[in-house]
């Protein structure tokens, strides 16, 4: 099949995420991939290109992995599936005392689900359940921040900051029990809105450490803390959404350990098997599991068919395993600075807001309002052209809410070269934007 009979069947039968098909058409088609190696990856026509968001900020080790192939296919023969509710896989079991070994404190209990969203409902719903089960059923309410992307699932646009792409208006009525913080780095706000809202009905604080969604907005070092400490005092448990943070993305292997807070429950998904196979997972501490030790009302009301995948869980070992061996928390750390450097280079392109993040998790905000020549007032028109510009020159990127935050978080092998590379093309591509000015 050529790639325009591709492009041609992809515009005729494929529905894409978060995808308008008209601007897909206005491209000619969807970019049809084939090959990836390391960072980088092919299309149907040989086109290479720098995968600067980890295919949607999940690949940790790089594409391409041969061991991961066998790992996935030793396992695809010695037992594809199981009955995960009543049948624990090796796989499984070596996996969550993997992750109880590498996640801080006494988070040593590891539920298996398949996606981030689902690990935030299944979080979600841990947090609702144990509060019944301390004799607290008035705790219901969970306080997340305007901004913040949680998924697409209903349980997790009740906690959607109202982030621009999940459009949570047309799904109303959606469950109630979400409250937010308008300033998501703003500690008195929060502890504001407990006190207004009653501490005793309040059941979890749930938020994304590295504030990626809501702006890449990475907090002073006594802000994760001071929340700690309010959740402490008034009961209510702390959800670390580390869905993308997680797995050496941000220099740590959980973005929580920056500041050295523990929290009562976390999420993780995306980096946990470099996306080689569909997985979730939600970690929780010790104290909040035996509220679960019982009898039947005490079981965790909860499961998916595919969670805890044996197949998923052999690919996240070895991934892990890689992780390890080449000290991919650490080169976060180091690439990322660099990455950040780089991309602060190119503060005098008119458009170019701000860099910032932490770790190989950065963003360039497109600026609106330069002066000399109006580049453009829609941020969501600038940022997908200039997604679309940087792709045409060879580099992949996103953007994040509200449409002109264009991310960066390649895998975690990235060389200094491919670094170059990147920021070369970025300032190529802010300079074509810069001359196309948009409505
Ligand atoms: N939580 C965070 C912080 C995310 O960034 C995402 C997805 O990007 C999710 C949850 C949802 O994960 P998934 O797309 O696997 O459902």
């Amino acid at each position: 099949m050529t790639y325009s009979d591709l492009r041609k069947l992809a515009m005729d039968h494929l529905w894409m995420a978060y995808t308008q098909w008209n601007d897909l058409a206005a491209e000619g088609g969807p970019v049809v991939l084939v090959r990836g190696e390391g960072c980088w990856l092919w299309d149907v026509e040989g086109r290479r290109y720098l995968d600067g968001v980890g295919a949607l900020e999940a690949c940790i080790i790089g594409h391409g992995r041969q061991e991961l192939a066998e790992a996935i296919g030793r396992q695809l023969e010695a037992l594809e599936f199981l009955d995960v509710f009543r049948y624990a896989s090796e796989p499984a079991i070596r996996l969550a005392t993997r992750i109880a070994a590498l996640a801080p404190g006494d988070l040593n209990r590891v539920f298996f689900v398949t996606s981030g969203s689902e690990a935030v409902e299944a979080a979600i719903k841990m947090a609702r359940q144990y509060h019944v089960l301390q004799g607290e059923p008035y705790r219901i309410k969970v306080i997340a921040r305007r901004g913040t992307y949680h998924g697409c699932t209903f349980g997790a646009m009740a906690v959607d900051g109202n982030y621009w792409a999940t459009k949570k208006h047309f799904f109303e009525p959606l469950p109630s029990f979400g409250r937010f913080v308008l300033d998501p780095l703003s500690v008195e706000e929060l502890a504001n809105l407990i006190e207004f809202e009653r501490p005793e009905t309040v059941a979890a604080v749930l938020l994304d450490p590295a504030g990626t969604a809501s702006g890449l907005a990475v907090p002073p070092p006594d802000y994760l803390p001071a929340i700690r400490r309010l959740c402490n005092y008034y009961g209510i448990l702390l959800i670390c959404d580390e869905v993308i943070t997680g797995f050496g993305r941000t220099g740590q292997m959980f973005c929580c350990q920056h500041w050295d807070v523990l929290p009562d429950i976390m999420t993780l998904s995306k980096g946990i098997t470099s996306g080689y196979q569909p997985m979730g997972a939600v970690v929780v501490r010790e104290p909040v599991f035996q509220a679960f030790v019982g009898g039947w009302r005490e079981t965790f009301a909860h499961g998916h068919t595919f969670g805890g995948h044996p197949v998923a869980c052999a690919a996240a070992l070895v991934n892990i395993d890689i992780i390890e061996r080449e000290a991919l928390v650490n080169r976060a750390a180091e690439m990322g600075r660099y990455l950040l450097d780089g991309l602060n280079t190119l503060h005098a392109r008119r458009c170019f807001g701000w860099a910032r993040g932490i770790g190989l998790l950065c963003g360039v905000k497109l600026k609106r309002d330069g002066k000399a020549g109006q580049t453009f007032v829609n941020p969501a028109v600038a940022g997908r052209r200039a997604r679309v510009i940087a792709r045409e020159l060879g580099l992949m990127t996103i953007v994040l809410h509200p449409g002109d935050l264009l991310l960066f978080a390649p895998p975690l092998i990235i060389g200094r070269e491919e670094v170059d590379f990147l920021v070369e093309t970025m300032d190529r591509a802010l300079a074509t934007l810069e001359r196309e000015k948009l409505e």
